[in-house]
């Protein structure tokens, strides 16, 4: 299938190897990656973003659910993949099936895994002060008895940062100290006897702003993708990203509007001048939010064509008033450059009121994905 054909992401080797270049230069040797791939990849496609991570070296990543995991096993990704969210006791078998790490976040929790009587590949959340998952910092006692559970085998500990993309005292303050409860827990748990774990606490921003704070692995995920969440971007390292995904659509076809006529659903457009207009075909239901209606352009024949009225569930419009020579069968860029126009996955999110990593994780499942070679 021809899969240019109707709306479409393309994804750009070179730029991803880039950015893990990019990490691994930052990074001291011995700090390996282990790349959130969760939620398709933020969107991007995570059997190919892992398959050409794993081309790189790349042995490690981390997923939300347990399906996720077995999507990527059954795609032939191989390694270790940390599964980051909840996995219900009814699905534990994939767990096991897929060769996947469960993380236990309580003791009741590990529990249920251990009861089952086989041996779950497990690494302990740890709460350093988000409050949303893990066992806390200073529970090493509880922290030690899931260690010792037969049922387990632990492999290591995590924790996550909460406040690392903020700079300005206050949030320095408390991410230091996070660094700091999860040092002294590990400590804890090296003067138990315990030995040969990995430990890893950063995301994308963890790593650009406390770059000197280096446990056995980290975890980015969205400066992966070259994409900034909207945090302060005035981070500690430059960030030397660059983006990987292309959003675009075809121009299905152009049409003209007299001035005083509405157009779209609600007729929320109406034309101030005799207007034409290009209805692209891509919509909500391929992760347009619809409130970007009369928000921001599009970049089509290399010019900004502006969005207007609603976006629809299959299609949305744009004004193409002046840019005469774009025509039905265009190409139009939504996220992405064409020329010396540019849409970030930054611009467009900031255009819908919300951050880059919510814009991408939701791009639609029908959205073909494809990576694309610089020469074409
Ligand atoms: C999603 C996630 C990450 C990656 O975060 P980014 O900010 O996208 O780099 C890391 N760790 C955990 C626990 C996560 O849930």
């Amino acid at each position: 299938m021809y899969r240019k054909g109707r709306a479409w992401i393309e994804l750009d080797a070179e730029s991803l190897k880039k950015n893990v270049y990019f990490f691994r230069r930052i990074l001291p040797e011995k700090c390996r990656l282990m790349p959130a791939v969760k939620a398709d990849a933020y969107g991007h496609g995570a059997v190919l973003i892992a398959a050409e991570l794993n081309r790189m070296g790349i042995s490690d990543f981390c997923v939300a659910s347990a399906q996720e995991g077995m999507t990527l096993r059954e795609a032939g990704i191989e390694g270790q993949i940390l599964v980051l969210g909840y996995t219900h006791p009814e699905n534990l078998n994939l767990l096991e099936k897929y060769r996947l790490t469960q993380t236990v976040v309580d003791k009741g929790y590990a529990d249920v895994l251990h009861k089952c009587g086989k041996k779950f590949l497990v690494q302990i959340g740890i709460d350093t002060g988000m409050h949303r998952l893990g066992i806390g910092w200073d529970a090493g006692d509880e922290v030690l008895k899931i260690w010792r559970m037969p049922g387990l085998k632990v492999t290591g500990i995590y924790s996550h940062l909460c406040a690392a993309d903020e700079r300005g005292e206050e949030p320095e303050r408390f991410t230091r100290m996070q660094i700091a409860r999860f040092k002294a827990l590990a400590g804890r748990l090296e003067k138990a006897g315990i030995k040969g774990f990995s430990s890893h606490l950063q995301g994308s921003y963890g790593i650009l702003n406390y770059p000197d704070c280096t446990f056995d692995y980290v975890r980015p995920g969205i400066a992966l993708y070259g994409i900034l969440s909207g945090g302060d971007d005035r981070t500690k390292i430059p960030a030397d990203l660059y983006p990987v995904l292309s959003l675009k659509a075809r121009i299905q076809c152009v049409r003209l509007v007299n001035q005083g006529e509405g157009a779209g659903y609600g007729l929320a457009f109406v034309a101030r001048r005799d207007t034409r207009l290009a209805v692209l075909s891509a919509g909500y239901a391929d992760g347009i939010p619809r409130n970007l209606g009369g928000k921001g352009y599009v970049v089509v024949c290399k010019k900004a064509a502006p969005v207007v009225g609603r976006i629809c569930m299959d299609q949305m419009l744009v004004d193409v008033t002046d840019i005469p020579e774009a025509q039905a069968g265009d190409e139009a860029v939504l996220i992405g450059r064409q020329g010396e126009t540019v849409v970030t996955m930054e611009q467009y999110a900031a255009w819908s009121g919300t951050i880059a990593n919510e814009i991408a994780s939701r791009l639609g499942a029908r959205l073909d994905r494809f990576f694309i070679s610089r020469e074409i």
